[in-house]
Order: structure tokens, then C-alpha cells, then sequence
């Protein structure tokens, strides 16, 4: 299957195989490694094959090859290394922590007490705040 890639792309080179990963799966649309960085034991990247940045941009049936990888990748966590839980993360430009523009679903095993920062205090919103935005986004659709 044809795809567009990004020749400067680290994922791009992964996929391509240019670059060295610790492969765990492939598919037609997906590839899913280890992370180099990993916050966890076990923290892999479920990726497209092909090079959109992030989630607005990616074909909607490319999204759901990666959720796949990704529900894949996490089963296989979940069963074999038993962590306290698991998170699935997908960052979309740099104001959410994006390093890499090439869309990828990140599988998280968590311990507890490990600090990462991806977990907040729910906080009671202001209703009239919450509609204004909903009707916003709701005629955005
Ligand atoms: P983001 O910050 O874009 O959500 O996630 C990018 C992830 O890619 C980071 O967790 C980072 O550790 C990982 N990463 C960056 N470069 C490489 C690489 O060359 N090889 C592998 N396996 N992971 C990488
Ligand atoms: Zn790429």
C-alpha cells in the first residue's frame, strides 16, 4: 500500500526500516516498536505507516488500524508484564507534549508511583463555560 512519507521523519526511517527499532508487530498500515525513552517497563508506539502528523490530517480508517495496533500491543502488556494499568496516549502539536509529527498511540504500562504526568484532579467545571464551548464545538462537527 502506497503512503506518504517524510524523508527527515525518525518514524518515516523506523518504518522504512532505515533506522533500528525493536519491532514488535507489523501490518499493512501500522507498525508498532518499543519507545527509546520509556517511562515504564514496556512503553511501545503504535504508528501509521505513512506520514500524517496528527490526528485531524490522518485517513479515519489509518486511525483505526493504529487504535487496533495499539489495543494489540496493550493486551500483550496487560497479560504479560501485569502492570497497575495501562494508558493510551495520542499528542497532537508541541502544546501537547508532540515531539514527533508522525502519528503514533502511545502504549503506557503504569506503576504505581511512577510519576508520570498524564493523570489530573477532576475539578468541577462552570456549566455556562462548559456550554459555550459545546455549542461551539458541536457546530463544528
Ligand atoms: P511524542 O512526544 O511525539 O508523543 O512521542 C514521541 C516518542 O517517540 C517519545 O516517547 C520518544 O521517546 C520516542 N522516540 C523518539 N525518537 C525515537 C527513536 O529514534 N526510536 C524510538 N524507538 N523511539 C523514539
Ligand atoms: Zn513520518
Amino acid at each position: 500500500m502506497s503512503h506518504p512519507t517524510d524523508p527527515s521523519c525518525i518514524f518515516c526511517k523506523i518504518v522504512a526500516g532505515q533506522v533500528p527499532s525493536f519491532k514488535l508487530m507489523e501490518d499493512e498500515a501500522t507498525v508498532a516498536f518499543m519507545d527509546i525513552n520509556p517511562v515504564n517497563p514496556g512503553h511501545a508506539l503504535a504508528v501509521a505507516k505513512g506520514h500524517w502528523p496528527t490526528v485531524d490530517v490522518v485517513p479515519p480508517e489509518v486511525l483505526a488500524a493504529v487504535a487496533k495496533t495499539a489495543q494489540r500491543i496493550a493486551k500483550a502488556a496487560m497479560k504479560e508484564l501485569k502492570p497497575a494499568g495501562v494508558n493510551l496516549v495520542q499528542a497532537n502539536g508541541e502544546g501537547a507534549g508532540q515531539s514527533v509529527p508522525h502519528l503514533h498511540i502511545h502504549i503506557m504500562p503504569r506503576r504505581p508511583g511512577d510519576d508520570v504526568s498524564l493523570n489530573w484532579e477532576p475539578k468541577p467545571g462552570d456549566m455556562a463555560g462548559i456550554k459555550a464551548v459545546y455549542e461551539k464545538l458541536k457546530a463544528a462537527l
